[in-house]
């Protein structure tokens, strides 16, 4: 019997060893049963385990492809647009319109939580800031960076482009981080705005909140913009400036007025509403000049022009319209408010403190006036100028030192014969 069993466990082996090696054979390791089991449990967890990690990898792309796909479309969007934005950029006259087309378009290409734009103030030796986005008003208002200190004055300073880690991290900029003060404005990237040499201020970028690792290079091609269109405006600004003003008084010269008059006896036209011109003209000039002398006389037409602008409303226009004759267009305005306008003016004149009024004729520096209203007066720009030049003429007549509306000619019952 024992015999028997010992056969049999010899078969049992036997079969075991050989079922072990015919599924170690098949699956191509010459092993034992629980080893293979073993090994297949552990090969299935690691199919598990990749598909799992494949699942995540899948995942990952797809968000990755929808990110790429939505920067794509951005991107198209921009392409699309930019040139318009650029266009809007260059056509724009003024410097506070390039102002906020800069950082309009700077909002377009780099989406960050601020944007803000410092000019470089040459004689304060600072930067100030011109125009803020995302940035509090209280933060923003008046402020001030010294040239070559934090990073926005050292960007200033180097003309390098600068992020926010080269500026920490740089030890040529350690003084410059020691004396910066707090401002509170975050700058994760800054440049210069420089062109022919001139450095005209920094575009200032922070927390830029979706990166897409363009914004360095974004950002450069905006400074670039920004300066060339700055310069365009403030040469425009000066060149527009020196045809529109009186050199000596500063005042606008008369080319600009004839320019406004037609442009506002339109709107009067437009929207029914009144406009009244007031011209003056100081009174014995000629005496003034013969006796201190033609730059006295200069240095008078100066300091009245300057009584003048000084007390009359933004609104209005303000013109040399000869040598010591002056004019103001004044819009929305009828006949009795520009009396009392041009009677104001004429008693602060004569009241004035002004060099060498005693030796006048009058004792005092004095003008005469004149007041006419479109359209009461005259229907067009040009004659409303002329009543009130007749107006003046009147007062020269009454003795000087006056003001007095034009007055249209009584109409008088004419008897014909035969009434
Ligand atoms: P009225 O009271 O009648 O206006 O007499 P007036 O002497 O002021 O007038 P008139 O037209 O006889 O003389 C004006 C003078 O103003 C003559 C001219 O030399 C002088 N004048 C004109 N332009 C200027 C200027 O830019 N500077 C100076 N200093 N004098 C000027
Ligand atoms: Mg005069
Ligand atoms: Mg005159």
């Amino acid at each position: 019997m024992s015999g028997e069993i010992g056969g049999l466990v010899v078969v049992v082996i036997l079969a075991g060893s050989v079922a072990a090696f015919v599924v170690g054979t098949i699956i191509g390791r010459k092993k034992g049963a629980t080893e293979v089991a073993q090994s297949y449990t552990h090969d299935l967890k690691k199919v598990e385990a990749r598909l799992a990690s494949e699942g995540s990898f899948r995942k990952a792309l797809q968000n990755e492809i929808d990110w790429l796909k939505k920067e794509n479309e951005r991107y198209i969007h921009l392409f699309v647009t930019f040139p318009e934005a650029v266009k809007r950029l260059n056509s724009t006259q003024s410097v506070d319109e390039v102002s906020s087309a800069i950082v309009r378009l700077a909002k377009m290409l780099i989406d960050a939580d601020e944007i803000s734009l410092f000019f470089h103030r040459e004689a304060e030796n600072e930067l100030r800031i011109s125009l803020a986005f995302g940035i509090k008003r209280e933060q923003a208002e008046g402020l001030r960076v010294p040239f070559g200190e934090g990073m926005i004055g050292t960007v200033a300073e180097t003309r390098f482009l600068l992020s926010e880690s080269e500026y920490r991290t740089n030890p040529e900029y350690v003084e410059k981080r020691a004396r910066a003060r707090e401002t509170r404005i975050v700058s994760t990237y800054a440049a210069p705005i420089v062109c022919k040499e001139k450095l005209y201020g920094v575009l200032n970028i922070g927390n830029i909140k979706n990166r897409t690792g363009n914004e360095r290079k974004f950002l450069a091609m905006i400074a670039d913009l920004a300066a060339v269109s700055l310069e365009n405006a403030l040469t425009l600004s000066g060149t527009r400036t020196e045809a529109t003003t009186d050199p000596l008084t500063s005042l606008y010269n008369r080319r600009y007025f004839q320019e406004r008059l037609v442009e506002e006896v339109q709107r009067s036209r437009t929207y029914n509403v009144p406009l009244s011109v007031f011209m003056m003209d100081i009174d014995n000039f000629k005496h003034y000049n013969d006796n201190n002398g033609h730059p006295e006389g200069d240095r008078l037409l100066k300091a009245v022009s300057k009584l003048i602008r000084d007390n009359t409303r933004k609104t209005s226009i303000v013109a040399r319209y000869g040598g010591e004759e002056f004019i103001v267009l004044l819009p929305d305005t009828p006949k009795e408010g520009a009396m009392a306008y041009a009677e104001k003016m004429r008693s602060l004149i004569s009241g004035a403190d002004l060099p060498n009024g005693e030796k006048q004729p009058l004792r005092c520096i004095s003008v005469s006036g004149g007041v006419a209203t479109f359209p009461f007066d005259g229907d067009s720009g040009d004659e409303i100028v002329r009543r009130a030049d007749e107006g003046l003429y009147q007062s020269k007549d009454r003795g000087r030192n006056r003001v007095t509306p034009y007055e249209p000619p009584a109409f008088h019952k004419m008897t014909l014969p035969g009434d």
